[in-house]
């Protein structure tokens, strides 16, 4: 290969690939980082103004290290970019005591050692009374740890401190291709061919477009705000009262969300979207959200979290790219050290950005990883 134009290219700059460029730039790799929109954009995995983070992950047992390393690099985006990006204000899980969510989190808490308190249900009504329907059979565990990240802020912070490090961005350019050829890789854009001795791929939703042999699912899932239905109701739906939550249901749904943080509106969520999330072609304009899309949680509210207006005050449509175990993919295809891959997130990523950007930082100088991630393997299946 004639000398290349970056040792590394990364493709995709939501929050995994600016979390990577960021940690390549920290650790003094020229790269470059490239994507079809600008950073912050509303129309892949990171926008939606928030995003939960939280330490006791039930999603996998070996995702705690990740969250941990994760929750002291966001801190240090957050001095390094001289944002607010992070707002520790705890977080719940609520459930039935023996279901996953409470169970799960709680086998978390103690096999990792994580400071957590469990609340039985008659603390739970007296902390948060709110959450309205909660039966004897139904406790809490409270995270002073979570809270919440400043999504699109965070992922144009992690490109702007990267460039100040030396990264370069290229933005409005679509990447077509990726060939990986003798000493390095092709990457392919409609407005030329750059090459690099290493591509670090984050292309989220579009993934499957560029390494079409990666097991990943698009899936389309609403966000949506609601106000108190009585305006004069406001201060009793904030932060205090609605901390930053996952709530499993007695029907098995869970509904995910948090109070009021800006703009007077709580952002709630119907985990998988009580299981009716469809397919969705992330360039295709199935990104008009209706009632057929928030009438499942809505529903749900009534009983839960009720006195909001039943009808958003706002809704967009976000991607999961899912994979089949819902675990991420992370690593180089074929143990190929000149491609790496970061992306199906399968709906839990973004607390783990920071983390997944140093692991890809490692990966591309050869280091082995801080962190378990033998289970996000991209050869898994
Ligand atoms: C509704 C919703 C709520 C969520 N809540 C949480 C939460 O509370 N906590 C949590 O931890 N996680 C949450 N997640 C998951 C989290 O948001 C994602 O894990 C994360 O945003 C994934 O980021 P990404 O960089 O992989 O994808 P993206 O943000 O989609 O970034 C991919 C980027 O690649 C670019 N790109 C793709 N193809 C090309 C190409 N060919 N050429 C150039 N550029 C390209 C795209 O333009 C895009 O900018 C949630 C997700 C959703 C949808």
């Amino acid at each position: 290969m004639r000398s290349p134009d970056a040792e590394v290219v990364v493709v995709g700059l939501g929050v995994f690939g600016a979390a990577a460029l960021w940690r390549l730039a920290v650790a003094g790799v020229d790269a470059v980082g490239v994507d079809q929109f600008a950073p912050g954009h509303g129309l892949g995995s990171s926008h939606g103004g928030t995003r939960m983070f939280r330490t006791a992950c039930l999603e996998h047992p070996e995702l705690v290290p990740l969250a941990r390393r994760s929750g002291q690099l966001w801190q240090e985006l957050a001095r390094a970019s001289g944002e607010a990006l992070f707002e520790p204000v705890g977080g719940v899980l609520i459930g039935p005591r023996t279901g996953h969510v409470v169970a799960g989190t709680i086998a978390a808490a103690h096999r990792h050692g994580l400071a957590v308190q469990v609340w039985d249900a008659a603390e739970l009504r007296d902390r948060l009374p709110r959450h309205a329907g909660i039966g004897d059979h139904h406790a809490a565990v409270w995270e002073p740890a979570a809270g919440l990240i400043a999504a699109e802020a965070a992922v144009r912070a992690a490109v702007r401190v990267a460039v100040g490090l030396g990264a370069r961005v290229t933005t409005g350019t679509r990447v077509t291709g990726i060939e990986l050829v003798g000493g390095g890789a092709l990457v392919h854009t409609a407005a030329g061919t750059l090459r690099a001795r290493q591509v670090v791929v984050a292309a989220g939703a579009w993934l499957p477009t560029l390494l079409p042999g990666i097991a990943v699912r698009v899936l389309r899932v609403p966000i949506t705000w609601f106000r108190p239905g009585d305006p004069a109701e406001a201060d009793r739906y904030g932060l205090a009262d609605v901390p930053v939550f996952i709530r499993e249901l007695d029907d098995g749904t869970c509904l995910w969300g948090h109070g009021v943080y800006s703009g007077g509106e709580l952002k709630l969520g119907l985990e998988d979207h009580g299981g009716l999330l469809r397919e969705m072609d992330p360039d295709g304009d199935d990104r008009r959200v209706g009632p057929d899309d928030w009438a499942p949680l809505v529903r749900r509210l009534d009983v839960a979290l009720p006195g909001l207006d039943p009808v958003p005050s706002r809704a967009e449509v976000c991607m999961y790219p899912m994979t089949p175990d819902r675990q991420f993919v992370l690593g180089s295809p074929g143990g190929d050290s000149r491609l790496v891959v970061a992306g199906g997130d399968s709906g839990h990523g973004f607390k783990h950005a920071t983390g997944v950007g140093e692991v890809v930082a490692d990966l591309v100088r050869g280091l082995p990883p801080q962190v378990p991630v033998a289970f996000m393997n991209p050869d898994r299946w």
